[in-house]
């Protein structure tokens, strides 16, 4: 079997709301869908979705991207998944996004081809994916009630975003835990809001607070600051943004920087990599959440099967679907009762695109 073509559109997505978290406010995000056909008439589908603010990436430049990878790939065994990246790796560097794009399409197309849905062709037993929900920045008691809300909606683990004001991420985080009691797992994510500093004394003021883990306290760059929060918290530290791919991690073990890694597809290149940056993570004892950017179904269901295959994955933030207005375009890949996404048995990701 060989690639034939690879064709790729942006779609946007509005949000219901605008997603307030430590770097601004976002109101929709677009995300670019890759069609790969083959010479076997197995077609394909990925997606790229853009954070320019985090990864570089806006959909034109993933959509660029994708053109200058769709030289190297056509003719190429899309079996042949660690040639295809091997074949992306040397035609561009970085651009996690676009990678991922090919590289969910070309997962689609082995599933297809092996008649497996994802979760099984990575190993993973079930489809069932409980994921946490997220709690934009606002007032420490709206976002207090928003808590109590999603613990009714069915939610049991929340992700509380922080890194705006010390005193009101201290005020929030404590004002949720009193709200929602202790049954609850709390996680909070900092976005790169806070100085070493900052971070120790939130920490010191939440250690009552039963938090699971800490989230990018300081800028990505600040792998010292990183180390610093991690050799002095007893709160286990996640690097989001301070890790997009294998070599990150790497850094990552060797500078003790954090003591878990949130693996997104949209950062490391898709499946491929991100199985290999939680072996790294797992073979020197650190453990891994999956996360997301603003995916639409397709990304949601490949995060959602990788976060099966593995039992270092612990969590899973898999949420982005549930803040846009209706998705038409794709159907299907995972029905969703909260807390839980229980993935379709359909080979591939079994996502229905309309492309
Ligand atoms: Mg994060």
């Amino acid at each position: 079997m060989i690639i034939t073509d690879i064709t790729a559109k942006i779609f946007s997505q509005e949000f219901l709301k605008p997603l307030v978290v430590a770097l601004g406010a976002i109101k929709s995000s677009d995300t670019v869908i890759v069609k790969i056909e083959t010479d076997a008439g197995i077609v394909g589908y990925g997606e790229g979705s853009s954070a320019p603010f985090i990864s570089g990436e806006s959909a034109d430049i993933i959509l660029s991207a994708v053109g200058i990878l769709k030289t190297g790939l056509i003719g190429e065994d899309p079996l042949d998944i660690a040639g295809i990246h091997a074949t992306m790796d040397r035609l561009l560097v970085r651009n996690g996004a676009a990678k991922a794009a090919i590289d969910l399409a070309v997962y689609d197309i082995i599933g297809k081809h092996e008649s497996l849905p994802l979760y099984k062709l990575l190993g993973g037993a079930d489809g069932f994916v409980e994921t946490d929900i997220t709690i934009m920045v606002d007032s420490p008691e709206r976002m207090a009630e928003e808590a109590l809300k999603c613990v009714a909606d069915g939610f049991k683990q929340l992700k509380i975003k922080a890194g705006v004001s010390c005193e009101d991420d201290i005020q929030a985080i404590r004002q949720i835990r009193s709200a929602v009691g202790p049954g609850v797992g709390l996680k909070v994510d900092a976005n790169q809001g806070w100085t070493a500093e900052q971070a120790l004394k939130v920490i010191e003021s939440i250690k009552d607070c039963a938090v699971g883990a800490i989230e990018q306290p300081v800028p990505w760059w600040d792998f010292e600051g990183l180390s610093y929060i991690s050799s002095h918290s007893d709160i286990d530290i996640m690097a989001d943004e301070s890790c997009f791919n294998r070599h990150d991690a790497a850094r990552i073990v060797k500078e003790k920087a954090a003591d878990m890694i949130n693996i997104k597809l949209m950062k490391c290149g898709g499946l491929f990599r991100a199985i290999q940056i939680n072996e790294i993570a797992e073979s020197h004892g650190l453990r891994c959440m999956v996360g997301c950017m603003a995916e639409t179904r397709i990304g949601i269901a490949a995060a959602a099967a990788v976060a099966k295959a593995t039992s270092n994955v612990v969590y899973a933030d898999l949420d982005g679907f549930l803040y846009f207005t209706e998705d038409k375009k794709n159907t299907g890949g995972f029905t969703f009762e909260a807390p839980f996404i229980k993935l379709s048995a359909n080979p591939g990701h079994g996502v229905e695109v309309d492309f």
